[in-house]
Parts: structure tokens; sequence; C-alpha cells
């Protein structure tokens, strides 16, 4: 096999040469390789032992011949009567007739297949299982040297197929907004070819042994924790892999591999392909998803080998698309963000946290591609878009320049938006303060450049969320710290702990409710079990000495709620005062509106809140009483509503009555025409994920809030089902910019 990889000559000499190679040490009269043409068909590419004239001649339809066959089922094929076999098919070109002694094995590069290796004997015989093991050994490795660039890339091989060369599109979910350019970089744990021999071969089997025993040590660990480590497998994946790990066929065909000369991570990678292209086949989704779970399990073992293999340790090219499975949050977070332009997933959803992450680090992330790994080769061109949620891999030219267009003009409007420093002020002079939400400090170095006002919403459970322990008190306060500084003279508005419903920290007891969304959750959780919540203020009043404070409390329900919050804040902070800290300059304590309840209730917290921050996503889920991660109803009622402007209409004056500040965060006041209209209901403030912040103050500067809210007015008893295409009909009419909204701003 050493003698495989170092034959260096050009394309077709170097295949003749291996076929020479393996012909004469394995003892075989015939040794020939057939590779994948684009048309499906496979064609003799070399041979020793056959007629020479044949080689590029002989094209065997698909499951033609024993060759097909071997191809169609993916899997080995013997004979010591081949001439009979029900399969043969007879080619008198390649003088074949004297050899019935035939074994034909798959060349499989990362579970496609590229081609068949067979061997024949003229003398009639048993092949041993040893044999069959050899060239599927060979194989793995011709399947390397095949798709290496100047086999793949040689002009008479023009019309294989062994990398794989057509464009193709995904159409997956667009989950972090933003368009990408770039080169594919497979984050898959992939043995390279410099590392498929092993040198030292006990040495070798030694680390497969302890690689597995470190694997089946972390499954077991992780079912007897009674959960997968934060965004990890659930407990029925679990059992599977545990399954796996334990199958003796897996673990021999494992040790086998590396018996015959691989290292562990060839083998591991050998019977990967193996499996997958056989389970590929099957139509029955049982065993596609079981795939699933061998593949992940493999690329565990291979992490067990190379512990090193990390997002941090993989040198990325400068502009790197990252293809994978999933990524977990902290995960995203190792990439050199120098150099990473774009996430595309197999998996992942709109609020996954990896989407989060992604989001706060400005990185396009398109996700449920299912099958992009298995399509996208190392190196390839991609083209990402993250508005529409697509991924194209080797996209045409017609493609690159339509995108080439659509990225020119993003970045025009980028350098709009950041023009856009300093107060937002409406056409007739209403001055609007634009806040950002975060909740990552990365987030925060953008605070300047997108000249937002401060930071409205701090959702501090991130940082619980991408850490696999409790952060300890100290740790919590350096990082609410580090906000404080990088915010400068700007406003921050912690809020604290909003975990549970779909927010889940590794180490928190995640207990299965029948209705997260309405479960326990949020200052639920932190007055039930106050020992966080405490810790929590402690941490934010150690943070902000000298300084001022905003802390706001999530989801509160009933007015006994925030006052058993504020309780509970005033205590820490006459503990703290007693303790002689250095204490905040000023403190203000701040109550979420986030459930219809508490908007009938405003007179009973108007003296113990000093402002309130409107929750539009959650207000709207529990308004409508639909799910908001539920695609089925998500979108299915209307903020623009009468009823929906009703309730917000309510807020805003009742806020005004009892003179509380008020603002809206939350995605409602993240789009331009939703903001407008809060701006026209009476708000002042509004806060938002970072990439909206120039669309919406775009809005602002060009509407007329005061023609806006006169227009709201009259329509409000309309029965319509909603108002959004009638505002958007009468434009400039009723106080919005001139043209088209959607030209005007766009994220
Ligand atoms: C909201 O509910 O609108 C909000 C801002 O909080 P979150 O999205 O974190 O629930
Ligand atoms: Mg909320």
């Amino acid at each position: 096999m050493r003698e495989l990889m170092a034959v260096q000559e050009n394309a077709q000499e170097r295949l003749d040469h291996l076929t020479d190679l393996i012909a004469e040490e394995a003892g075989w009269d015939v040794c020939s390789i057939y590779l994948s043409r684009k048309s499906s068909s496979l064609e003799l590419c070399a041979t020793h032992g056959l007629k020479s004239e044949s080689v590029h001649k002989v094209r065997l339809k698909p499951g033609e011949g024993l060759v097909g066959l071997v191809a169609r089922n993916a899997r080995p094929l013997t004979t010591s009567s081949a001439s009979q076999h029900p399969a043969f098919s007879y080619k008198p070109e390649t003088g074949e007739e004297p050899f019935d002694t035939f074994v034909g094995v798959p060349i499989l590069r990362g579970g496609r297949l590229v081609g068949v290796l067979t061997a024949q004997a003229e003398t009639r015989r048993e092949i041993s299982e040893e044999e069959v093991e050899t060239l599927q050994t060979v194989a793995m490795v011709l399947a390397e040297i095949v798709a290496s660039g100047d086999i793949a890339e040689a002009e008479e091989m023009a019309e294989l197929d062994v990398r794989q060369s057509k464009p193709e599109r995904f159409q997956g979910g667009a989950f972090a907004n933003g368009l990408a350019k770039g080169v594919a970089v497979l984050f898959e744990p992939h043995v390279g070819t410099d590392h498929l021999i092993a040198d030292d071969m006990e040495r070798e089997e030694l680390r497969l042994e302890l690689a597995l025993t470190a694997l089946r040590a972390a499954v077991d660990e992780m079912l007897e924790g009674g959960r997968g480590a934060f965004g990890g497998p659930t407990r029925e994946v679990l059992q599977a892999y545990r399954m796996f790990a334990q199958d003796r066929g897996w673990l021999e065909r494992l040790r086998e591999a590396v018996r015959l000369g691989l290292t562990a991570e060839a083998a591991v990678e050998r019977v990967r392909n193996e499996n997958r292209a056989r389970l590929m086949k099957s139509p029955d989704p049982y065993f596609r998803d079981r795939l699933h779970d061998l593949e992940d399990l493999a690329n565990r073992l291979l992490r067990h080998l190379d512990e090193a293999y990390t997002g941090a340790s993989i040198k990325l090219p400068d502009n790197a698309i990252i293809v994978a499975r999933n990524l977990g949050p902290a995960e995203v977070l190792d990439f050199d963000r120098e150099k990473l332009r774009g996430i595309a997933l197999e998996e992942g959803s709109a609020s996954s946290h990896a989407a989060i992450v992604a989001k706060a680090l400005g990185i396009p992330l398109v996700g449920n591609l299912e099958g992009a790994l298995d399509r996208a080769e190392d190196g390839d061109p991609l083209i990402m878009d993250g508005e529409f949620g697509l991924l194209h891999i080797r996209p045409t030219d017609d493609v690159i320049a339509a995108y080439d267009e659509r990225i020119q003009a993003r970045s025009a409007r980028q350098e709009r938006y950041a023009q856009l420093r300093g107060p937002a002020k409406t056409l007739d002079g209403r001055e609007i303060t634009v806040q950002m939400n975060a909740g990552l400090l990365i987030e925060m170095t953008r605070l300047d450049e997108l000249g937002a006002d401060g930071v409205g919403l701090f959702r501090t459970e991130f940082q619980f969320m991408v850490s696999d322990t409790l952060p300890r008190l100290d740790e919590q306060a350096t990082v609410y710290r580090s906000v404080l500084e990088a915010a400068g003279d700007k406003p921050v508005v912690f809020r604290t702990l909003d975990l549970g419903g779909d927010k889940v920290a590794p180490f928190a007891p995640s207990a299965v409710e029948p209705n997260p969304a309405l479960g326990w959750r949020a200052i639920r959780m932190g007055l039930d079990r106050p020992g966080l919540l405490r810790y929590q203020l402690r941490a934010l009043i150690g943070a902000a000495a000298g300084r001022s404070l905003k802390v706001m409390f999530p989801m509160i329900a009933a007015p006994w709620e925030m006052r058993a919050a504020r309780d509970m804040l005033e205590k820490e902070l006459r503990q703290a005062e007693t303790r002689g800290h250095e204490m905040p300059s000023d403190v203000q304590i701040g109550m979420m509106l986030e459930t219809p309840s508490i908007a009938w209730a405003m007179e009973q917290v108007a003296d113990i809140v000093d402002f309130v921050a409107v929750g539009a996503n959650d207000l709207m889920q529990y308004f409508f009483a639909a799910d908001r991660d539920n695609a089925r109803v998500s979108d299915r009622y209307d903020v623009l509503s009468p009823p929906a402007l009703g309730l917000f209409q309510q807020i805003s004056q009742t806020c005004r009555k009892y003179e509380i500040p008020v603002s809206v965060c939350g995605e409602t006041a993240s789009r331009p025409l939703e903001a407008a209209v809060l701006v026209a209901l009476g708000f002042q403030s509004l806060s938002m994920s970072a990439s909206n912040i120039g669309p919406v103050k775009t809005m602002i500067s060009r509407m007329d809030a005061g023609k806006l809210g006169t227009w709201i007015a009259d329509q409000m008893n309309e029965p319509v089902n909603s108002l959004r295409t009638k505002l958007i009909e009468a434009g400039e009419e009723a106080g919005l910019p001139s043209v088209a909204v959607d030209n005007v701003v766009k994220i």
C-alpha cells in the first residue's frame, strides 16, 4: 500500500502501474480498475492481464455484468465460476474468458461509488475472506488516489465522475441573514491521504482499542448523566450509540482493517464509507436514520483518536464556508473569525443556539440542508444565501454573476446604514432611541459601528447556554463587567435568566413539560428556586460597581411576581452595602411585558417598576395563543392586525399615563414596517437585533409619525385580518416613505 501511494506518474501510467502492483503483490493473474463515468456507466480505465486495447473502450451500463453488480450493491462479490454466474456479461474485447475466479470490490469515497476494483485468476479456487478484505483496503487507498487532483483533472479522464463536479442547489432554511461566497470546508473528521497507512500496526491496534474504550465510556456517561451535552443527542440516539459501540460486527470490521495495515483513523473511515454506501441505498427511513447514528458515532470515534480536531485546529482558507452536520454554539465560536464567511448545516433551526451565535457574529447560516455533506467536497466553490436559505455547490457562472450583483448591492446598503449615526428622527421631528439586542460579549463590538444608542436587551442566559457547567459568580460578573465596559457611556439593560421553554442550559434539570412555552420558565424558575437568580443579581451588582445598573425581569405575569423579584434585588443591594462593597451609582429596575395579563395590571406595578420593555415575541405568542417556534402557526396571525395594534396602543398609553419609560424589543421592533407602526403608536424607544438597526433607522428617518398615527386610528375599526397590505398600498399617504418600503429598507 505504501508503494501504491508512492507511485507518481501521469494519470494513465499511474493507474496502469497500480494494477501491475496489486496483481503482482497479491498473486493475481488479472487486476483491473473500472471508474464511474458521468453517464453512470463504468469504464475500464486500467488493467493488468486483460487486453490493453480494451482500456477506455469497455464500458458497462449500470448494473451490467459482475462489475455492475458490485457497483449496484456497493458490496464485494466473489465467484470461482465467473462465466456461469447469472450476471456475467461477455465482453470479447477484454479476453477475460479464461479467468473464472473473480473478485470485485467497490471503490468508495465518502459513501459514493467511484469505481470497482477487480482481481481474477485462471485457476478455479475459493477466495478467502482475507483476500477480499485486502482488496477492500486497497480500494480505499485507490479512492483517494483517483480523486486526487492529478487523476481527477487529467484530460483523458474528463468524462469520469470520481470527484463530484455537477452544480448542486440545496433549499434549506435561512437561520442567520447574509450572503457568502467562498470555498467549502467540511467540518467532519476526515482522514487525509498522508495518514492512511500504518507505520506500526500494533500501535494502531492499541490506539483503536483505547479510542473505543473512551468512546464507550463517554456514551455511558452521557446516558447516565440523564442528558446529552448541550445541543447533543437525545436519549434514544444515545441508546442507539451504545448498541453500535458494542456491536461485534462493527468492532470486528474496524479491527480487521487495522490488521490489514490501515491507521486507526483510516479503518474508521473505511468502515464508515461501506456502511454509508449500503445504508444509503436502503429505501427504509429507519435504516437511513441509523446511518446518521452510525456516522455520528464514527465521527466521535475519530475525535477520540484525534482530540485536537476542533474548529480552532483546522486552518481555514481566506473565505471559508463551513459545511457540517450540526454545530453547537461553542463550536461556532471556535473557528478563525477572520476567515469564516458562512455556515451550512444539514440540521439546525432558526432558534438553534448555533444560529443565535452566528447572528451575533454577523455570519450567515443556512440549515436543514439534508445531504449537503455528501455532495460538497473540500475546496469546492460555494455560494450561500442566508436571505432565502439556499446553498449552491459548484455554482454555474450565471449563478455566480447573479450573486456578485446581490453581494455588491448588499454591501452598498450596509455602507449606507453605517453612515446613519446619531439619533433617529422622524420627518415630523420625533426622536426615537434605537438600541441593540445582544447576548454575547462579542456582539458588543458592533454597538458603535452600528450607531446603536445602547443595549436595550442583554439576554444573560446565552452565557449559561453556551457553557457546559454553571458559570460561577465571578465568571458571570466578569462577563457583565466587560459588557458594561464595551458599552462605554451607553446604557445596557440586563435581563435576568430567561431559561426554560426552548432555552435549555446543559446543567439545568430539563424536566419534560407538556407545554414548555406555558411552563416553568424565566421568572417562575427564578422565584421558585431563588439560588441561581440571587447569585446572578449579586454578580450584576458587583459588575456595576460605580456605574449605573439596569436590570429587568422576564415573563412577569402577575404583580406579585414583580414585587417578589424587586424585593430580591433590593435585598441583595442591602447585603452588598452591609458588606461594604462598592455600589452601583444608581439602580433601575425594569419589567418585561410579555404576557397579556400584566398589560391589564399596570396600575398595580406602576410604582414598583422604573421602566418597561415589551417582549413582543412572547407577548404575541400568548396574545394569539400561537407558538412562536412552531412554523405551522407562528405566521398565522399578524401583529399589524387591529386587535394586536390595540394592545400595543393601550400599553403605550398606560405607560404614558403612569410616566413609565417604555421600549419594545423582540422581532416586531426589528422589522422596519412594524417599527414604523410602533413609533406611530407612541413608542419612543425600540431595541432590535444588530443587523436590523440600519434598516429601521432608515425607515424612521423617512416616515411621518403623526400622519401614520392618524391613518392607523382611522383604520382600527376596519374588519380586516391585517392592515399590512392596505398600509403598504397607502404608502406616502399613510406617512411612509414615498418609494416602496422594500426598496428603502432591506436587511
Ligand atoms: C421577547 O419575548 O420578545 C423577547 C425579547 O425575549 P426573548 O425573545 O428572548 O424571549
Ligand atoms: Mg421573551
